[in-house]
């Protein structure tokens, strides 16, 4: 089936599971795709670039990107707003580019909901959560407070696992990337309704 539209590939989990790590190992094995930058009131992490890692705003200039309906999906995770802007995605999936999202679990709904058919969830989480402590403290990117603020969460992010189309217990990074290649590779294949519908339209035009 000729494939015209792009697709979407979610990736959620724990912060602190390895999506970046993961993302890294996998990017150039992935063909053409785009990482939406997300939009965050979050405080910058040494090591973090704005415009890179994303685009890092005040409060209020949040807030004005609501109320003109910049954003695709938005959500307020472990105490800062996120938010995903809809025209860089808009125009990537024009090109037919696998757009990927490292968004949070209600952000998934949002997306899941919105544009269901072209998209592909992945839920990535540590083996346990003994481990994702030691990765958050390992990381030395977040006080303790906030890193127990974040193994809070990943306690009740865990139980909405069943949302998404795949789970990569991300243990051994290796193993963990080569399945996450194959989902990324998949997730293009993916074929939209309208697509569906036209192929099926052309068959019972056939006499
Ligand atoms: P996330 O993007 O999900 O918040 P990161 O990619 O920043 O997580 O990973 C958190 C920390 O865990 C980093 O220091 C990273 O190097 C480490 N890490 C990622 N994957 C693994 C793995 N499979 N085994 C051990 N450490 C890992
Ligand atoms: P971090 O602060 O560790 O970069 O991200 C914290 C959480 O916010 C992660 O679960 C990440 O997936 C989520 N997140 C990042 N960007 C967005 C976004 O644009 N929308 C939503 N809903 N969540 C996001």
């Amino acid at each position: 089936m000729n494939k015209e539209t792009g697709a979407i590939l979610v990736l959620s989990g724990p912060s602190g599971a390895g999506k970046s790590t993961l993302l890294q190992e996998v990017i150039h094995d992935i063909g053409e795709c785009y990482f939406s930058i997300s939009t965050t009131t979050r405080p910058i992490r040494d090591g973090e670039s704005n415009g890179v890692h994303y685009h890092f705003v005040s409060e209020e200039e949040f807030k004005q990107d609501i109320e003109e309906d910049m954003f695709l999906e938005h959500a307020y995770v472990h105490g800062n707003y996120y938010g995903t802007s809809i025209k860089p995605v808009k125009r990537a999936l024009k090109a037919g580019k696998l757009v990927i999202f490292d968004i949070d679990v209600q952000g998934n709904t949002v997306v899941t909901n919105r544009l269901g058919d072209i998209t592909t969830s992945v839920f990535i989480s540590p083996p346990t959560l003994s481990e994702l402590k030691k990765r958050l403290e390992a990381r030395e990117t977040d006080k303790q407070e906030v890193i127990d603020r974040r193994i809070k969460m990943a306690k009740k992010e865990i139980q909405r696992i069943s949302e998404y189309d795949f789970l990569i217990i991300n243990d051994n990074l290796q193993e963990a990337a080569d399945v996450l290649r194959i989902i990324a590779k998949a997730a293009r294949m993916k074929v939209p309704g309208n697509q569906i519908n036209e192929f099926v339209q052309k068959w019972e035009d056939i006499d």
